[in-house]
């Protein structure tokens, strides 16, 4: 989608940290970290939300899961532990209309959220 943010930074029309990519996902570090390790997962596929979840691409979301899985190993932090967090919506706390999971780890996370 041309005037999307993560759009623009998969296509590398905006800069980004990166941290990993594949035929299906990119992920880089959030510019605003709210742990010692953030960084967000976003499918290359412009998804809105989770609500646009379907048959036909729900396999991405289950591949990015894998690969946080696989980058939490690589990069030290699955055994303490880390969090994934889609935020949906304006209630959700969604402020970019491209759907993305948050990996949050190096701390102990509170719960509930805010
Ligand atoms: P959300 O509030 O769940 O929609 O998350 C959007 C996230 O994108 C926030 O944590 C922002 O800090 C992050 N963000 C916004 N712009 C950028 C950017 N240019 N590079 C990296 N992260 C960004
Ligand atoms: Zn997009």
């Amino acid at each position: 989608m041309s005037d999307c943010l993560f759009c623009k930074i998969i296509r590398g029309e905006i800069p980004s940290n990166k941290v990993y990519e594949d035929e299906l996902c990119y992920a880089f570090y959030d510019i605003e970290p709210q742990a010692p390790v953030h960084f967000l997962v976003v499918p290359k596929e412009h998804i809105a939300s989770a609500l646009e979840i379907n048959d036909e691409n729900s396999h991405i979301v289950g591949h990015v899961f894998k690969v946080v899985e696989k980058l939490a190993n690589e990069l030290g932090f699955a055994q303490d532990g880390y969090r994934i967090v889609n935020n949906c919506g304006k209630d959700g706390g969604q402020t970019v209309g491209h759907i993305h999971f948050h990996v949050l780890a190096g701390r102990n996370l509170g719960w509930p959220p805010g």
